[in-house]
């Protein structure tokens, strides 16, 4: 007979008695063994614990050879108990001997056994054992045993804890000065108050006294779960449209969620309290996702732990995230993931920096937090398990290092270099106000990159003229699903409204290679950046372009509206994006909507290929964008993310500067404004070269503005030009040294 709900009520109670009773850890590991056997009807109950990092030990069976207990022992990786520790997932089997991964092991008698149940035993999501389940006849168990068993797991587990099973590395004392490595994901360095992003509740009571009373209690945390989620979303200001509102919209989504709900409510049923019912829930599903490779699979996981972190903190009482409650002035975050709308509930004034477990470059996170200007670091192993509220910290994304309770000899070494970066901060910011002018008089048109509402907000912090380039997939790529039109028109008012006069040059989609959309399937390639991205995708696939220029032309009704194609490889291409552009203009005439006074249309130079189009495209077009990010790394056929041979050509060299040469020289003949987006014209180094070259509209990251500036206003265009000619004239390979000679002639600040 199959467990029922009742079943594992009185179980539960029984491996409360268990423990009550005391006894020795074998005796009671026999008796729990005997009694889940007994109460799942099952001929066989083994638990299996973990030995060290790779062995997993059969250390208590009912039904299998008693003699073989201590002596069996598996890899993690190996048979069917090695496989669920492996990947922290349940297996369910009729027939366990036909799963390839079944090995036979003769001392413990198992082939007279068919179907077969094992559930990991976790213990803050590591496996620390796996539970299993054998009967004589060939059936599948049912997901309400699968489920009571990993609740059985879970309560073993806390045992097993309380027992001094699971062996804790030694700790140091809290105030013990700690360094950790990671990855840089933004430059800058910072030093302040560790904040823990998300105080953990520890689920202590697992077993409840009063089932009614603790679904009661459940119930009300999920009323309260659902108001709280609603009542963000009816708050959440226009600012974070998009960015925001899409997180709190699959929020939403999920707290509504019958099943969720009703796992939980079956869990309190089959005895649980509900902070235990939370817990287990959100085991099973971290069990069944954890390993999931699939980034949209595992963006949804991340919900749904923070959905069930936040009903912990309303069942504990404390419902408070550090985020609402009151920060420090110098608040370190801390934390083993964090998503972007998380990021941005913080009060900014108040973020020094940020620390995560996790977290790459391209993490969603990372890209909030460039644009916010806070230094992250990502990839900090183990930081979240030590870390407390109000540590002393010093983050160094520059230098990738992390220093807890740091001794006083580092302080001071930081301490000065954050001196001398105050610094020039404050020099860059007495220019904030003054044009980009060079000292012959030329006004050079200095823009600013952005991507997201936070960026933009930062425009006149940053003294730069317009926007050159705003990458619009970033607000697709921090979002939980795709933003609809209504939501993309709502973010491109906003910017044009926060740039008051200024110039906005939006650059349709580029995604694809290593801009990944979380909620869109993508292939596997063997090298995205030179595959199906930007206007290759989108004119494949015109839909979400379309709605994307729908939204743009919308938005702009009444003003300019300046718009560029990414990646544009022929002729041909731009045509037809062109045409998709046509089509959308002549759309909104049809519903007589309201439209641009005027429309300006250009592209990315990004791939070598369309310089020599340039003389065919120029005429086609109202100004050209200089992608140096992409264009280097197909010139030079050098990959740029990596390190082998990302820098290995320099972009102060002569082949590179000759080919920009060529295009600035072009768009002048044709009359064609042409800037220069890439991170080059952020060097202070790279675009003095470019402006000797006859470069005179920059965009550059908002940092960049100040050092770029101070570079444009002590430089003399015609002095410049000629030496930067006569440097490359003269040279066959790298022209950096002579730069710098020029540089220091010339008295040009870099
Ligand atoms: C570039 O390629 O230079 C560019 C600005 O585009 P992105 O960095 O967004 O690829
Ligand atoms: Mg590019």
């Amino acid at each position: 007979m199959p467990l029922t709900l009742e079943g594992p009520r009185i179980l539960l109670r029984r491996l409360r008695q268990v423990m009550a009773d005391g006894g020795d850890r074998q005796t009671r590991l026999d008796k729990i063994v005997e009694l889940i056997a007994a109460s799942m009807n099952a001929a066989v109950c083994s638990v299996y614990l973990k030995r060290g990092r790779e062995a997993l030990e059969l250390c208590a069976t009912e039904g299998l050879n008693p003699d073989a207990v201590h002596q069996t022992v598996l890899r993690v990786g190996e048979g069917l108990v090695g496989d669920i520790a492996q990947h922290a997932r349940p297996l369910n089997l009729s027939d366990a001997a036909a799963h390839p991964r079944f090995v036979y092991r003769p001392e413990t008698g198992e082939e007279n056994y068919k179907s077969f149940v094992g559930v990991p035993v976790l213990s803050g999501g590591n496996v620390t054992g796996v539970l299993v389940v054998q009967n004589v006849t060939q059936r599948s168990f049912v997901d309400e045993e699968v489920e009571a068993l990993q609740t059985v797991a879970m309560v073993l587990s806390e045992m097993l804890t309380a027992s001094g099973e699971a062996q804790a590395e030694p700790a140091l004392p809290p105030e013990a000065a700690r360094q950790f490595s990671g990855i840089g994901l933004t430059d800058g360095m910072a030093m302040g108050h560790i904040v823990l992003h998300e105080p953990r509740i520890e689920v202590t009571k697992l077993i409840s006294d009063d089932p009614d009373e603790e679904m009661r209690r459940l119930e009300a945390a999920i009323y309260d779960l659902r108001r709280n989620v609603d009542r963000m979303l009816a708050t959440d200001d226009v600012s974070h449209a998009g960015e925001h509102l899409a997180v709190l919209e699959a929020y939403r989504m999920f707290a509504n969620d019958r099943g969720w709900l009703r796992r939980m409510q079956d869990a309190v049923r089959t005895g649980l309290t509900a902070e235990a019912a939370v817990e287990s829930v959100n085991n099973a599903m971290r069990a069944r996702l954890g390993g999931e490779r699939d980034i949209y699979l595992r963006q949804r996981l991340h919900d749904f732990e923070d959905l069930s972190n936040r009903l912990l903190r309303i069942l504990s009482g404390r419902a408070q995230l550090a985020s609402e409650d009151k920060l420090p002035r110098d608040a370190v975050l801390v934390a083993r993931t964090m998503g972007p709308a998380e990021l941005l509930d913080y009060d900014r004034r108040k973020l020094r920096g940020l620390i995560l477990e996790e977290g790459a470059m391209g993490a969603h996170v990372a890209i909030v937090a460039r644009a916010l200007n806070v230094p992250m670091m990502g990839s900090v192993r183990g930081i979240a398990d030590i870390a407390r509220d109000g540590q002393e910290v010093i983050l160094d994304a520059d230098q990738a290092e992390v220093h807890v309770n740091p001794p006083a000899d580092i302080v001071d070494a930081y301490s000065n270099r954050a001196r001398l970066r105050a610094r020039r901060l404050k020099r860059y910011a007495r220019l904030r106000g003054l044009p980009a002018v060079t000292r012959d008089g030329v006004r050079i048109r200095l823009d600013m990159n952005a991507g997201l509402l936070v960026d933009v907000e930062r425009i006149d912090e940053s003294g730069a003229d317009n926007i050159g380039l705003f990458r619009t997939e970033l607000q697709f790529m921090v979002a939980a699903r795709l933003p609809r039109v209504n939501e993309q028109q709502a973010v491109y008012e906003r910017v044009l409204k926060d740039v008051g006069g200024r110039q906005v040059v939006f650059r349709t989609l580029d995604i694809g290679g290593d801009k990944v959309l979380p909620y869109l399937r993508s292939n596997q390639e063997e090298n995205p950046a030179m595959g199906w991205r930007a206007m290759r995708m989108a004119l494949d696939r015109p839909g979400l372009i379309r709605y994307q220029l729908r939204a743009l032309l919308r938005a702009s009704a009444g003003r300019e509206l300046s718009i560029m194609f990414p990646l544009i490889t022929t002729l041909a291409e731009f045509e037809a994006s062109r045409e998709l552009l046509d089509l959308e203009v002549a759309r909104l005439a049809k519903f007589g909507r309201p439209g641009p006074e005027r429309i300006k249309v250009g592209t990315m130079l990004e791939v070598p290929a369309l310089v020599w189009q340039l003389d065919q495209l120029l005429p086609r077009i109202d100004f050209l964008s200089v992608g140096t990010n992409d264009l280097m790394q197909f010139f030079f056929a050098a990959d740029r993310g990596n390190p082998m041979t990302g820098t290995r050509y320099g972009m102060l060299s002569v082949a590179p500067l000759r080919m920009l040469d060529h295009v600035r020289d072009i768009c002048e003949s044709h009359n064609v404004p042409v800037s220069l987006c890439g991170e080059m014209g952020g060097k202070p180094l790279q675009a003095m070269a470019l402006l000797g070259l006859g470069f005179r509209r920059f965009s550059v990251p908002s940092a960049a503005i100040g050092p770029v500036k101070r570079m444009l206003r002590s430089a003399h265009t015609q002095r410049l030009e000629t030496a930067v000619r006569e440097a490359l004239d003269k040279s066959a390979y790298d022209i950096r040294a002579e730069l710098e000679n020029i540089a220091n002639r010339q008295g040009i600040k870099l």
